[in-house]
């Protein structure tokens, strides 16, 4: 019976070694390290999570002890968002949302039903009212809303969170009354504070507890990887954000992956170096976050010029050359990573002169990132690229900005401004994301917005300065291998090469020949993180049959 032993044992050894996952007749699409399109067919993912190796159409399938076929759907890497606010996506969705409404009422009909869903005594907190969209474009007051909550503070930012409305139990928390000034700067009208009277209210707001704080953590992954978002540089990250992230991991419930960058000196006195990857290569405190200057909405943009709408300024700079230059090199000297918001002209040469200083002290091998890197000054540009830095971007703020933008600057500054192709050209590493909350973190409009210049609506006909247009390969590559090699994990995720992570998305529509207005509009199916579907849209896919096991 020897010969049926020998069987047995080459079964059971087969069954062995073929532990294996096998994704079949998939479109898959990713792009190699020069932003080529590669495809692929099948996807073969080891009982670790990680990738065995791709197989092209024809090639023969070995044998996986699960098979499961996508019948043509597509498949890509998961995308990896570089700049993005984790914590605040998942408060913001908890919060009550204000956006879009069309009258007061609207605004107290939503706060009516959000105090009924949320029972209780704390605190209302929401955003989004802008009463430019209401008939009468009148401010609301604390009289609109305690008719509506009398008995709980309520506190409701405006849009674009430069005023904030408080009732009369949020002020009498905050010991506000009528007599209390506004201080410079900053306006009380009728329970509106604007700009810096905001302060009188948020100080007042309690912070959120840890089971808050868990609670819109699991709220941001959910959000994120229905996105089909895998990867997220975690921008700004404070101390309690960290200890979420850890309960997460800890708990077993982290799913997405966490590139850390904290924010300003104050937390390396909890976190004084660069950690390891935790949980699986799903989080690592490896950067700093700091800012040269504000956002060119609010004229917070550090210019070289004044701005073409209001002469008399040139934005907000936020340090001295000298400043920045030390607090960025206590930084580098713990070992970490730089990321300095950098939007204006400005303050984008301000960061650079400062890298290329801190790159004849430590070499060019740091990586030092320009978050947003948004308006730059023609001759600057290829410094960048010489200094090995790399542009952190945000193509969906290219499309909401366009026309603010063009007041704010003219058109003649705007020539290397959003300017993602001679970014590239430079030899700069691109990488990009959404700056969510901000925008959305729905990464199709920014793949859409990068290799079109128009918004969803088609605007402007032909794209606005279409030479910084991308190819569909050179913005996929930004938004997956560009976004690991800037968070140094192009060795881990980015691509589904042999042993990196196993982490894709099934989308709806083929996104390599779908037209602007498709890519906009693509829906993501299917989530997997380290070969593990977590997450899949309820209803939405038809259900591709599992076999094998
Ligand atoms: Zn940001």
């Amino acid at each position: 019976m020897k010969p049926t032993l020998l069987a047995l044992a080459a079964t059971l050894l087969s069954s062995a070694a073929t532990a294996d996952t096998l994704i079949d007749h998939a479109n898959g699409i990713q792009v190699d390290a020069s932003g080529r399109v590669q495809h692929f067919t099948g996807l073969l993912i080891g009982d670790d999570g990680k990738v065995v190796r791709l197989l092209r159409s024809g090639e023969a399938r070995p044998k996986a002890a699960s098979v499961i076929d996508e019948q043509g759907r597509t498949l890509l890497p998961g995308l990896i968002d570089s700049h993005g606010h984790v914590m605040e996506l998942g408060t913001d969705a908890l919060h009550l949302d204000v956006v879009g409404t069309r009258s007061l009422a609207e605004l107290q009909q939503r706060l009516r039903d959000y105090a009924a869903a949320h029972p209780g005594t704390g605190w209302i907190l929401g955003a989004g009212w802008n009463q430019e969209l209401w008939p009468d474009k009148k401010y609301p007051t604390a009289a609109d809303l305690d008719a509506i909550v009398p008995d709980r503070p309520v506190v409701l930012e405006r849009v674009d969170g430069h005023a904030l409305v408080a009732n009369s139990a949020a002020m009498k928390a905050a010991g506000v009354t009528p007599q209390t000034p506004a201080p410079a700067g900053g306006q009380i009208i009728d329970g509106v504070f604007v700009d810096n009277a905001k302060g009188l209210i948020n100080r007042a707001i309690p912070a959120p507890t840890q089971a808050e704080m868990d609670q819109a953590f699991a709220k941001s992954q959910e959000i994120l990887l229905g996105f089909g978002v895998t990867s997220v540089g975690s921008m700004s990250t404070s101390i309690d954000d960290w200890n979420t992230f850890r309960r997460a991991g800890d708990a077993g419930t982290l799913k997405v992956r966490l590139m850390v960058y904290l924010l300003g000196l104050e937390p390396l006195k909890t976190i004084p170096r660069p950690t390891p990857w935790l949980y699986a290569d799903r989080l690592r405190a490896q950067g700093v976050k700091f800012f040269a200057d504000g956002a060119l909405g609010s004229r917070g943009a550090w210019l070289k010029q004044p701005y073409s709408d209001s002469p008399g300024t040139t934005g907000n700079q936020l340090h001295t050359d000298a400043d920045l230059r030390a607090q960025e090199d206590t930084a580098a000297a713990h070992g970490f990573q730089l990321a300095t918001h950098a939007i204006g002209d400005a303050a984008n040469a301000q960061v650079i002169g400062t890298y290329e200083w801190l790159n004849g002290k430590y070499g060019l091998k740091r990586r030092w990132r320009i978050e947003h890197a948004q308006v730059i000054d023609c001759a600057d540009l290829p410094r960048i690229g010489r200094g090995h830095m790399i542009a952190s971007m945000q193509p969906t703020h290219q499309t909401s900005d366009r026309l603010m933008a063009e007041k704010r600057l003219g058109l003649s500054r705007l020539k290397c401004a959003y300017a993602w192709q001679s970014m590239l050209k430079t030899g700069a590493k691109l990488a990009f994301g959404t700056d969510f909350p901000v925008e959305s973190p729905n990464p199709f409009p920014g793949l859409a917005a990068a290799v079109s210049r128009q918004d969803i609506e088609g605007q402007p006909p032909g794209g606005w300065f279409p030479e910084e247009r991308l190819t569909f390969g050179q913005a996929l590559h930004a938004y997956t291998r560009g976004g690991a090699y800037a968070g140094f994990a192009e060795e881990k995720i980015g691509a589904l090469d042999p042993g990196k992570w196993a982490d894709f998305v099934i989308v709806d529509r083929d996104v390599s020949t779908a037209s602007v207005p498709e890519l906009y509009r693509t829906q993501v199916l299917e989530t997997w993180v380290a070969g593990k579907k977590e997450w899949a849209r309820a209803g939405g896919a038809t259900a591709a049959p599992e076999r094998g096991k």
